[in-house]
């Protein structure tokens, strides 16, 4: 019965208790008079009318204790009834694929949930807040669920636009609530989806509900120790918009980049979600055509392919049912890039010349893939002309071998020539490396057209390489720099 329903019932019942009174005591004094007795009975209703509608004033008028608090379902984000609840995660790592190279230290992460008396013994803080940055559907929520699992702690999930409300003060309100509950059954996880929805930078259009907002948890996040077990992490596909404050030492302070799975993480991934299902044929060809698809892609395409299947009375799965269902997948996800084989050609020979053309310039990088590629961001205070030419060459050579292979220009060069020609400005306009001290953009084109021409005998001297590097990136989507040493190990 709600609180409400509760007033109403014990107020009739003392109406009714003092009427009775009235009457009883009219008996008993032998004059009975109903005219009086009736405009008595009515005295007291209209009081107690009075009375109510004081109540329920005062009630309106108060501070609302109890916020409405938020329940999201895991996975769709739809609010039901407002509760911070949080839930066991049976997921392990078994169940997400393809991210060795961050599994380390997320198993460093598991072993401090485990044991926060291991590492506080030793005073050690682990990170407060980690970070997960990835496009959509690469498995940032699933690796939360993972960590979750692995540790066996308690999952507060929220999705970041849960907090924004329109009412002011709503949001920071759950971001407490949401604290102090994680932190009472500590150790444990706080995962908050789309994080940037709270933590976008604060332009100039200000929105004093979300600031308000991130201000609380800001707060929250300052105020525990690392030590008391509680993790907060973050899901975001632009760290570039969160506000600075979100990044800073204590707090998110911990980046884990998730990307879209190559070949082989294909290949993983569809083994997970294939895993207990009857399935006959190579998964390495439909891992293949699947270039640009996230984990969350093909988990629908896994589903699609046995639909389809059942649908004609197969006992199993078949590549051919994967290649029957893949553009309705694809249609499902317009936001998907995914490449034709002569996309994936251009592509390959673009990236595989990027990588050959650094390696030879001492352009420092780990990996460069088809769709992706991993230049070390300079750490050095003072950086020479010469090595930003070498930048500038590094990101032109894409297109230079694409336009001399292929005698065409494409598309696809246009984010490297956006950044040659901004290295370009700064070396004119802030770092007086033109022929004058400020320069024109004249000399911005002619900084870019020396680097082009440079570019193009870096390219023919080091052609041989590249072929090489572009059978490599062909088949595996991805090249290290070690690959590049090996081949011109074999060459020379
Ligand atoms: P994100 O949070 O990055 O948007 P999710 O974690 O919600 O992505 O992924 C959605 C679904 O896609 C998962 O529940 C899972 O079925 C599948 N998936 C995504 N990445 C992987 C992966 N690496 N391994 C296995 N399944 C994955």
């Amino acid at each position: 019965m709600s609180k409400n329903n509760k007033n109403v019932l014990i107020t009739s019942v003392l109406i009714v208790i003092l009427i009775g009174l009235l009457i009883a005591a009219g008996v008993k004094s032998g004059d009975l008079n109903f005219s009086v007795l009736f405009s008595q009975i009515l005295g007291v209703i209209i009081i107690f009318a009075f009375f109510i509608m004081f109540l329920l004033l005062i009630k309106k008028l108060a501070p609302q204790n109890q916020p409405p608090q938020v329940q999201v379902e895991m996975n769709t984000g739809i609010e039901k009834d407002f509760k911070i609840v949080p839930t066991t995660s049976n997921i392990t790592f078994k169940d997400v694929a393809g991210i060795n190279e961050v599994k380390e230290e997320l198993i460093e992460i598991v072993d401090f949930l485990k044991n926060p008396e291991k590492y506080r013994s030793f005073g050690i803080n682990l990170p407060k807040g980690v970070l997960l940055v990835g496009p959509p559907g690469v498995g940032k929520t699933l690796i939360a669920k993972a960590l979750a699992g692995e540790a066996g702690v308690p999952f507060f999930y929220q999705s970041g636009s849960s907090f924004v409300q329109m009412y002011v003060g709503v949001g920071a309100k759950r971001v407490r609530d949401l604290f102090s509950k994680a932190k009472a059954m500590a150790p444990s996880i706080i995962f908050i989806d789309e994080i940037d929805a709270i933590g976008k930078a604060r332009g100039n259009l200000r929105n004093d509900e979300r600031e308000a907002t991130l201000n609380q948890l800001l707060t929250e996040m300052d105020g525990f120790e690392g030590s008391e077990g509680v993790i907060v992490i973050g899901a975001t596909n632009k760290v570039e918009l969160l506000d600075e404050a979100l990044l800073r030492p204590g707090r998110f302070d911990r980046r884990i980049f998730v990307e879209l799975p190559g070949l082989q993480d294909r290949i993983e991934i569809l083994k997970v979600h294939l895993k207990n299902k009857p399935f006959k044929g190579n998964l390495e060809n439909i891992a293949k055509m699947t270039v640009g698809f996230s984990g969350a892609a093909l988990a629908s395409l896994v589903n699609e392919a046995s639909i389809h299947a059942l649908k004609q009375g197969k006992p199993y799965v078949e590549e051919s049912d994967f290649y029957a269902v893949k553009d309705k997948v694809l249609m499902g996800k317009k936001r998907l890039n995914t490449y034709s084989s002569t996309e994936k050609e251009i592509l390959s020979y673009y990236q595989a010349a990027k990588a050959v053309i650094a390696s030879w310039l001492g352009v420092d990088f780990e990996r460069i893939s088809l769709v992706k590629d991993d230049f070390k961001e300079e750490d050095k205070e003072i950086i020479s002309k010469t090595e930003l030419m070498s930048k500038i060459e590094t990101l032109l050579a894409g297109r230079v071998a694409v336009e001399e292979k292929f005698n065409e220009k494409y598309s696809n060069a246009h984010k490297d020539i956006k950044k040659a020609r901004e290295l370009a400005i700064k070396m004119i306009q802030d770092y007086g490396m033109g022929d004058r001290i400020v320069g024109d953009e004249g000399e911005i084109a002619k900084i870019l057209d020396e680097a082009y021409k440079e570019t193009k005998v870096l390219y023919e001297a080091n052609k041989e390489i590249i072929e090489r590097a572009y059978e490599l990136m062909q088949k595996n989507e991805i090249l290290h720099l070690e690959d590049i040493k090996k081949i011109k190990d074999e060459i020379f």
